[in-house]
């Protein structure tokens, strides 16, 4: 009976594998999706990065022309600041993220990083300036040390320690039997949201780029984690331009600049305090989210 059971654990173990790969895909490919039109320009030279001063200006996108998401954008992040960008779901929070990097080209106006154009600089040096800490982070079946040192091709071992170090999952991996060659994955250690996460800012860390992407996970994770997590990203971000994509907003709170998106364009700007005071599409959603919470609690 056994024998007869056998090929078919196998063909379980495929289908989990395909599946488990096929996610990994779906997750990795929502916004690693680079459409064919999108090529280098003949000739075209490297991104001189600065300080890293990114502007969207006056720019138009849809992902079907008879739909724009995008209608005349301007936004202007000054080299070594920090925005969370907020906006109702599906407001295009994520499409500026990867029209920054380039997966699709703008329809109208542009994008510059310290005044180039991303569409006249080659996508290799664009995409080597930004580092992006993603929702959902794909790790391979491999071991944790090389998860991480995938941030960086020929990273040795000192600098991915240093990068655990500095995303606070050092201490996690000291704990692990095999420390840093301890596998990862459908076989191995399995990883919680959060642990995750810091294995995307350690990557970061090593990429080591002037400009920095942070989607915010939609999932919430308890708060205690969300508070850690936050403190590692605000020493991460230090230095770095970076743009917070943040699906809820209690994580924005404390953010200096907010821009909220409404209709494809930049609707309002400013502090949570500012936003409150004017009373406006944040203030709503502020509210919204308020007793939303506060009806869990009730029902919890
Ligand atoms: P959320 O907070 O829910 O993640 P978001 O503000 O980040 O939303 P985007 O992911 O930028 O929203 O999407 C903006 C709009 O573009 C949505 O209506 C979405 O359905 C649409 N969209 C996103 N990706 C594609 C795509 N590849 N093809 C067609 N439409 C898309």
């Amino acid at each position: 009976l056994a024998q007869l059971f056998r090929p078919l654990d196998l063909l379980g173990m495929v289908y989990r594998t395909i599946r488990q790969g096929a996610i990994d895909m779906a997750s990795m490919f929502e916004l690693i999706d680079t459409p064919p039109e999108v090529t280098d320009a003949a000739g075209a030279p490297a991104l001189l990065v600065g300080r890293g001063h990114v502007r969207f200006e006056n720019v138009r996108f849809g992902y079907e022309a008879e739909r724009p998401i995008l209608k005349g954008l301007d936004l202007d992040i000054p080299a070594g600041s920090t925005v969370a960008v907020v906006g109702s779901s599906g407001a295009g929070k994520s499409t500026l993220a990867r029209l920054l990097y380039r997966f699709y080209d703008v329809d109208g106006g542009r994008i510059t990083i310290d005044g180039q154009d991303v569409r006249a600089v080659t996508q290799a040096s664009l995409r080597a300036a930004i580092g992006i800490v993603p929702q959902d982070t794909v790790l391979f079946n491999e071991t944790i040390g090389y998860n991480i040192a995938y941030g960086r091709e020929g990273a040795g071992e000192a600098e991915v320690a240093r990068a655990a170090e500095g995303a606070a999952i050092a201490g996690f991996i000291a704990r692990q039997p095999d420390g840093y060659a301890t596998r990862v994955g459908e076989r191995g250690l399995k990883l919680s949201g959060g642990e995750k996460q810091r294995v995307a800012i350690a990557r970061t860390l090593l990429k080591d780029p002037p400009i920095l992407i942070l989607d915010e996970a939609t999932s919430a994770l308890d708060s205690r984690t969300e508070a850690d997590i936050l403190a590692t990203l605000e020493a991460v971000e230090r230095g770095r331009t970076t743009i917070v994509i943040a699906h809820r907003l209690s994580t924005v709170v404390g953010a200096d600049r907010i821009v909220v998106l409404d209709e494809g364009r930049v609707a309002e700007m400013g502090s949570h305090a500012e936003l409150l005071r004017r009373d406006g599409l944040y203030a709503a959603m502020w509210a919204r989210q308020a007793a939303e919470r506060d009806a869990a609690l009730a029902a919890a």
